[in-house]
């Protein structure tokens, strides 16, 4: 039978790649997006869906739940839509801290829950979130982001085991510096003089030309994200 994966953030990077890589694996892909009416790529695929959801409006986070699973069988949900901040902390807005712990975090987990009822029914499904190699070491200037990327691998952690014995696997995905539009995106939160010199070395070292051009294609992650939906191991270890 014809699996199929849910996808947050499928507009554009990984998400993208990876609705377009299931697709070409024979998968129904349900690819959600804050603005599906300007999506013109995957609109021409068949068995791609577009639903509209941004993961920061709870509400329609459950309506897309249930409109997705009345359409059928849901066997993977990627959680993937999320953002960095870059910058010194002193500098951020409480509007810029709660935007990314709302998208990173606080989405993740409310997506997650309103499916683990269709996931439980059925015995069986796979969580995925793209968390990051910032989940798992932390560099300066980037400590709202690793806040949220170290919080979804403690959760995921735990929810592994909580819902590994109903049959259902949660796990993370760990990508490097991938060639996205993430970087560009990055919301830079204003600098403080006080960080100058040294936030320049390093957006030297994350964020010049040389550094950009030589990073991974979203395929690459894509195969991981493949591997991962259909190795049938739980996060356990
Ligand atoms: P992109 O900027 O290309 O994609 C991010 C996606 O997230 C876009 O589709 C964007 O949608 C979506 N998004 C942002 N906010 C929301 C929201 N509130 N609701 C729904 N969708 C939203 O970057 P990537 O593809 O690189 O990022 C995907 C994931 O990979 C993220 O979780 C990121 O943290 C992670 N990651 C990326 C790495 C990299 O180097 N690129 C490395 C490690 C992890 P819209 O078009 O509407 O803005």
């Amino acid at each position: 039978m014809t699996k199929t994966i849910f996808i947050t953030g499928a507009s554009s990077g990984i998400g993208k790649a990876t609705a377009k890589f299931f697709h070409e694996k024979g998968w129904n892909v349900i690819a959600t997006m804050r603005n599906p009416e300007k999506e013109t790529e995957l609109t021409q695929l068949k068995n791609v869906t577009l639903l509209p959801l941004d993961v920061t409006d709870f509400e329609q986070i459950r309506s897309v739940v249930a409109e997705a699973t009345s359409l059928g069988k849901v066997d993977v949900v990627l959680n993937n839509a999320g953002y960095g901040t870059v910058g010194a902390l002193e500098g951020t807005t409480d509007q810029q801290i709660e935007q990314v712990i709302n998208t990173n975090l606080l989405g993740v987990i409310k997506l997650t829950k309103e499916f683990i009822p269709h996931f439980r029914k059925n015995k069986e499904g796979v969580f995925i979130t793209i968390s990051s190699i910032g989940g798992l070491v932390a560099y300066p200037f980037f400590s709202l982001y690793h806040a949220t990327k170290w919080a979804i691998e403690g959760w995921t952690e735990s929810l592994a085991f909580e819902l590994g014995q109903l049959g259902i696997q949660v796990k993370t995905v760990q990508p490097g510096p991938t060639k996205t539009d993430f970087v560009g995106r990055s919301l830079v939160v204003p600098e403080h003089p006080a960080y100058d010199e040294f936030f320049e070395g390093f957006k030297k070292m994350f964020f010049s030309d040389e550094v950009i051009n030589g990073l991974e294609p979203p395929e690459t992650v894509s195969e991981v994200i493949y591997e991962a939906a259909t190795d049938g191991k739980n996060r356990l270890r």
